[in-house]
């Protein structure tokens, strides 16, 4: 079993609220969201951050960057959304399991 937070949730071993979920990757709802929605999209297989990324997860980084229009639709995300990658304790990043936050609705802070 693996000792990683999303590892679990992608194999159905943790709970999560999830959203949508394919062959390469699971979306659902952040545990302690920053804004109205706020999703979590992972990649199945076990990445730790954009740091370990190799030239064969280029079509998974494709797929997962190219549902993020349909989700956030979904999600009434109409005008628009923010995509977030935190990269590395410097960047943030808590859990190593490379993750795209997308946050929308309501009032979004200033950058
Ligand atoms: P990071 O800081 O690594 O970019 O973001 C990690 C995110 O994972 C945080 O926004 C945090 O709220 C979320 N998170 C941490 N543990 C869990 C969990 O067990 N379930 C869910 N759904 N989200 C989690
Ligand atoms: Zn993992």
């Amino acid at each position: 079993m693996s000792d990683c937070l999303f590892c679990r949730i992608a194999a159905g071993e943790l709970p999560a609220d999830v959203v949508y979920q394919d062959e390469h990757c699971v979306v659902f709802k952040d545990i302690h969201p920053r804004a109205q929605v706020h999703l979590l999209v992972i990649p199945r297989e076990h990445i730790e951050s954009l740091n370990e990324l190799q030239p064969e997860h280029n079509a998974l980084l494709a797929h997962m960057m190219q549902r993020l229009p349909e989700l956030a639709r979904q999600q009434g995300l109409e005008t628009g959304f923010r995509t977030i990658i935190n990269t590395g304790r410097g960047g943030g990043q808590e859990v190593f399991h490379l993750h795209i936050h997308l946050l929308g609705g309501g009032a979004l802070s200033g950058f």
